[in-house]
């Protein structure tokens, strides 16, 4: 891991969770408060629905929240959508932006994910910027030039750091139980550490980078000794508290 920066363990839910689960939140935050972290900050990602009452559980403890998307603007005419001013004003202090399955579902551009991002950061708002290739860009060989691009696109030279952390998630490798091998991903952070300090003008090095994908308790040790892998953004196994925690403790 790399040193000086605080690792970061986030769960997201994606569109999981009703308000029963909230006890898996209330686990996390009592554990998180018992210092089972450790030097680790922990994140969830809830729906938005739960936002505020997972806001009132993670009270007085240093359970952070998230959310999973923002719009780019403060507020108006866009029927369904949050602004990142109401995602704070209802407890976030993260928000996930160009999760794969948004720049699918949603056809998110990486213009998209950084207007989205200027406007996290104008809210007071931690963006995760996330990119990853498709099994078919790695296997032809265009693994780290999908991801400089994206890279490229989705952050602002000017981005202030620290503040901003960026997830790689290479999209084969989520919910499907498969990874990439470790030196994979020692070399995608590399490269990713390598581009921001160019992109960022020498500011990369701040940065925080997290691996995602199929990350579980049978693995999380694996990614927390790679070099430039500061953390995990983590799917499936953020649900129950029994899984995460491991995880976390990886990290800790
Ligand atoms: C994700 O949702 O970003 C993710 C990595 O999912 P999973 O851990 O389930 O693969």
């Amino acid at each position: 891991m790399a040193e000086g920066l605080v690792p970061l363990v986030a769960g997201n839910w994606k569109m999981n969770g009703l308000r029963s689960s909230l006890e898996e939140i209330r686990a996390i935050a009592s554990a998180a408060k018992a210092g089972e972290g450790g030097r680790a900050e922990i994140m969830i990602c809830p729906p938005a629905t739960l936002l505020i009452e997972a806001a009132g559980i993670c009270r007085g403890t240093p359970l952070r929240l998230g959310a999973q998307d923002c719009h780019s603007e403060v507020s108006g005419a866009h029927t369904g959508d949050l602004s990142a001013e109401m995602l704070s004003d209802a407890g976030a202090s993260y928000v996930i932006l160009g999760h794969s399955e948004r720049r699918a579902d949603h056809a998110e551009s990486s213009e998209n994910v950084r207007v989205k991002a200027h406007a996290a950061l104008r809210a007071g708002l931690q963006p995760i910027i996330c990119v990853g290739e498709t099994r078919g860009e790695r296997e032809a060989g265009q693994a780290l030039s999908v991801v400089g691009s994206q890279l490229k696109g989705s952050v602002s030279a000017d981005a202030p750091v620290p503040g901003l952390v960026i997830a790689y998630e290479p999209i084969w490798a989520i919910g499907t139980g498969l990874t990439p091998g470790a030196q994979d991903v020692a070399e995608m952070h590399a490269f990713i550490r390598q581009e921001l300090d160019a992109h960022l003008g020498g500011r990369g090095a701040d940065v925080r980078l997290l691996y995602g994908g199929s990350v579980k308790p049978g693995n999380a040790a694996e990614w927390a000794v790679l070099p430039n892998v500061n953390g995990v953004l983590v799917g499936g196994a953020s649900l129950k508290a029994a899984d995460f925690l491991p995880i976390v403790r990886a990290f800790g």
